[in-house]
Order: C-alpha cells, then structure tokens, then sequence
C-alpha cells in the first residue's frame, strides 16, 4: 500500500526527511496550495508568489526525478481549502492511510496535523543544525538563554571556522569591527535578480487576480525560485557583498535598499539552501583570502547562531510564545505600518521599500520599524502580525521570536537583556535618512523635535519599575534624572501630545 508524503511550502528540498524516508516506486508525494495557508494572514503578494511559483518548479523537478506528485493549485475546482483536508482528500484517491510528514515550523498547522484522521508520522524536520533534543539539553539548568553561548556551541557542532577547538582568529565574535557608521559610497549592485519564467508569470496572474487588497507590490518580481537561481543568487552576494558584509551591516541608506545584505533567507527558508552550504561557501570564501574574518564570522553568527537560536526558543517556549505581552502595551498599529503617510523619513523608507520588495534588513526591522513600535506603545501582537504578513522570509518560527522577543521585548527578556530602544541619535548615526527628514533629529522638544527623542524616554519612564535596577539601562535612568525637571515634564507632555495624534490617525 502506498503511503502519502507531504511536501509542505517551506520544504522544498530534495533532502526533506519525509523524501529521505519515502519509496519513490511505490509512495505519492501530495503537494497543496491552500487558502488555508494564503489566507492566516495577509501575506504580501510577493511572499505568495515566490512559495507557489518554487513549490510548482520543485513538484516539476521531483517528478522528473521519478516521483509520482499530487499538485494542488489554488484555483483547482477540488481543492479541499487546507492542508488536512487536502491530504484526506488524496488519502480517499489513492487508498493510502499513511503520511510521512516533516514537522511544520509552526504550532497551528503541527496542531492541525494531530487532529487529521489518518496515520501521520511527523518526523523532526532535520534540515536545522539543532534538533530540539539538543537545544533543551543546550537550555537546561541556564537562567538566561543567550545566543553567543549557544552559538560557540554551533560553531563546535560544525567545525565552522574553527582551528582545532579554538574559534578562528582566536576571537569568537568580531562585532567591535562591524556596524560601522556608512561612509559614501558603499554597497554594491544588490543581490541578483531573476527574470519571471512561464511559470513564474502564470503564479503572478494568479496571485494579482487573487490577492489584490494585500498590502505590497507584487511586480516587478525578481526573486530566485528554484535551487539553481537561488545558488547563483548565493555565489553572487559571497563575491561581491560579503567582503564588506561585517562592517557596514548595520548602515542603512536612503537609496540602497540592500547594502551588502544577502538576500538569502527566503531561500532558506523555504528549503532552496541549506543553512549549512550558505554557511560553508562563506567560510570557503574566508579560506580562499576573498573576504575578512569579521565579515565571514559576523554573517555565519547570524545562520548557526541567530537563526537556529530563535528556532530553538520558539519551539522551547510553546504555541502561546507569539501572544505574549509581558510591558502591557496596547495601543492599535498605526495605519502608516500599512503605508499611510507619515513625515518621519525613517519609517516611511522602511515601509515603502517593505511594500515595493517584501524585504527591510536586519537594523531597519529592529531599529526603525521595531523601535518605534516599542517606544509608541503598540500591542506586540498587532506588530507580530505585521511583520508576519509583509515579509518574504516570515514564518512564524522565525518571525515570532525576532518580533515578540528580540524586538518588542514582549516575552519579559527570554530573548534580549535589554529592549531594543533608541532616540534618533542611533538612526541618524547609521544612516542618511535623517538629513532628508522633515523632523530635526537633534531637537529633542519643541516644533520639530524628532519623535524618537520624545518617545524614548515617554517609554522609559512608561516602564521605569521593570528596566531600572537592569544593569544594561542604568546609565539611562541616570541620564534622564539628570535632566532638568522643566525639561523632563516638556518631553513627556510632548510625547503623549504626539501619541495622541498617533492614535487619531493624524499624519504625523
Ligand atoms: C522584528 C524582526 C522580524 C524578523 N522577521 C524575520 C522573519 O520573518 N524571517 C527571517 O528569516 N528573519 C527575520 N528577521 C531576521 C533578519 O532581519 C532577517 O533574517 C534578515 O534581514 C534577512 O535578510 P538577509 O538574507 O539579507 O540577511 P543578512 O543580513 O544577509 O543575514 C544572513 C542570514 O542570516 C540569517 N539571520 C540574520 N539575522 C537573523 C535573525 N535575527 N533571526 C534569524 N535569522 C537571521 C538569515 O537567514 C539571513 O538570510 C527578523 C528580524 C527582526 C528584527
Ligand atoms: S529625524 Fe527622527 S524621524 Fe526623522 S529620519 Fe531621523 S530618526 Fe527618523
């Protein structure tokens, strides 16, 4: 008897566990576009296409590899509507009462495969580095559960720029050299881009004529969708971006919307790359003497550290882990998230370049579009929501605990010691988009004033009782008793003037 095999969106690789562990003479592989998946939330257009169009050209390249594959398009008259019922659906068809699964990166579809009728085995998804044996082993007994350990624990596992056991360089983190301020002229030609195919354009036709209130730009599209284009993509950035990857990975440009960033994680994401060989042609490139150790270690940390790390966590803390709302913050998501106008030219830039590419890097989504959340106040589950939907690389494994915890500080600091807040003085620093703005960033009140000075320190004094005996914020505490009374009282009337106006729906 044949058995059922699901291939899921964000599973297309040859190396899936469920492939690994199927007959292709006798098993059928079931691969579904859902409006269950499409419609949880408000996914960008882009996102949509990219995951329809890769999974179409991965169904296509399985079965020329002999696999027997059971594609479900969107439009198809059957269609169940949801990933259970497709696979009851096909289990009816074939006679099949058996599914090999590798598990969702997600609660609500793993909870939705437990509650389907039919013999489903779901097998550990070990496209990770960390199986989650390992990452509670990791966590046991620790009282904070911070990256740079488990991190030098992933470096070890690998062998990734390691001599012998001592890190390479003999440093494991090379940080003080990174996150320079940008100097003119930085970046480079942005990652490759790849020109809609057949099947690419017959995804887009669909997702325009389905989709078209979602929020985002879907063409021009230009993403790689198939593990060839997404391996050219990776040769790319390794030759032209990594070298000064390190050291400016924190700038951000008005007209450079992708510095020296990769590009790479909705690739990996959905199964395009691995982890591993992303890593390993970084490496290789630092062996070769193409590009520094600071840029080659900086971008790894992010892979086997980052990125494991919060996979880890998501599935460490359990399925409530994305409601969590530890500051008590409760005030709706501006409408200028959704792109209404808004003077602030950092948030605008973040915004309009989400919309038009379903991409912001690492700092504009912590440190402009994060930041401003968390001193205004916003629900972090409206933020989670957010960032869920407008993004390219978002699966909830990775965007929950980057927004919930990393960002909005909402998980009461399992992720970050301290919350991500700063005034304008940071954003001004790391980019040039404050010298466009028609707010001063170097006013701190009056008409004018840059609403990131007012707002964090309305935030700090907001949530004085939680953050002043930490001893990562103490000098802030201390910088703002500093500060004459008269002034202190101004800065706080003036923020909730502004949050008022916020929540008014005022252009602000
Ligand atoms: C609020 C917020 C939400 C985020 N949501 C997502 C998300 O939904 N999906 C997602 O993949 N990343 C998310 N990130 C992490 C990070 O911003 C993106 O991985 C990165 O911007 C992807 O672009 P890139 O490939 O050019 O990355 P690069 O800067 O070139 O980094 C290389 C790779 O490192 C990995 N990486 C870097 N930082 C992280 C991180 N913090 N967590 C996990 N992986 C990381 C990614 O795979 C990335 O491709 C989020 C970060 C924040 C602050
Ligand atoms: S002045 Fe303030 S609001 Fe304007 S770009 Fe700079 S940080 Fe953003």
């Amino acid at each position: 008897m044949s058995r059922l095999v699901l291939v899921l969106g964000d599973q297309l690789s040859e190396e899936l566990i469920a492939l690994r562990r199927a007959d292709k003479a006798t098993d059928v592989v079931v691969m579904a576009e859902v409006a269950a998946e499409t419609d949880y939330t408000a996914h960008h257009p882009k996102k949509i296409a990219l995951i329809f169009a890769a999974m179409r050209k991965f169904a296509a390249h399985l079965r020329k590899e002999g696999w027997e594959v059971r594609y479900t398009q969107l439009d198809d008259t059957e269609n169940a509507g949801s990933i259970p019922g497709e696979l009851l659906r096909r289990a009816e068809e074939t006679g099949a009462t058996e599914v090999l699964a590798t598990e969702p990166g997600e609660w609500r579809l793993i909870e939705a495969l437990r509650d389907t009728p039919l013999d489903i085995t779901l097998l550990e998804d070990d496209r990770f580095l960390a199986s989650h044996a390992e990452f509670e082993d990791w966590a046991k007994g620790r009282k904070a559960l911070r990256m740079e350990y488990f991190y030098r624990e992933m470096r070890r596992k690998t062998g990734l720029l390691m001599d012998g056991d001592k890190p390479e360089g003999s440093d494991w983190n090379y940080d003080s050299e990174n996150r320079k301020p940008p100097p003119d002229g930085i970046g480079h030609g942005g990652p490759m881009s790849f020109t809609p195919d057949e099947t690419v354009e017959e995804v887009l036709d669909l997702v325009e004529a389905r989709f078209p209130k979602n929020f985002g730009t879907l063409r021009p599209f230009h993403f790689a969708t198939d593990r060839g284009q997404a391996k050219r993509a990776l040769a790319h950035f390794i030759r032209h971006a990594l070298p000064e990857f390190g050291a400016y990975q924190d700038a951000m440009l008005d007209e450079h919307k992708y510095l020296n960033h990769a590009l790479v994680s909705p690739y990996i994401n959905i199964g395009l790359l691995s982890a591993l060989e992303v890593c390993e042609a970084a490496a290789e490139a630092y062996r070769a003497g193409d590009a520094p150790l600071n840029s080659v270690e900086g971008f790894i940390r992010q892979i086997i550290g980052w990125r494991e790390y919060v996979r880890g966590i998501y599935f460490h803390e359990g399925p409530e882990y994305p409601r969590r709302n530890r500051l008590n913050q409760q005030r709706a998501l501006p409408s200028l998230y959704w792109g209404a106008e808004t003077k602030m030219r950092c948030l605008s830039k973040a915004v309009e370049q989400t919309r038009d590419e379903a991409y912001a890097h690492h700092i504009q989504r912590l440190m402009v579009t994060g930041n401003f959340a968390l001193i205004a106040g916003i629900d972090p589950a409206e933020v989670h929501e957010w960032y869920l939907s407008v993004y390219a690389d978002a699966f909830e494994w990775v965007e929950a605990p980057n927004t919930v915890g990393m960002s909005q500080f909402a998980d009461g600091g399992v992720i970050a010691s301290k919350p991500y807040v700063s005034s304008g003085a940071y954003i001004d620093r790391m980019s040039d988009y404050c010298g466009h703005c028609a707010y001063k960033v170097k006013q701190k009140t009056g008409e004018g004033a840059c609403p990131f000075n007012l707002l964090y320190w309305h935030f700090l004094t907001r949530h004085r009782e939680r953050f002043e005996n930490n001893p990562r914020m103490g000098n802030m505490y201390r910088t703002w008793d500093r500060m004459d009374e008269e002034k202190r009282e101004t800065v706080l009337a003036e923020a909730e003037a502004f949050l008022k106006r916020l929540s008014a729906g005022e252009t602000v």
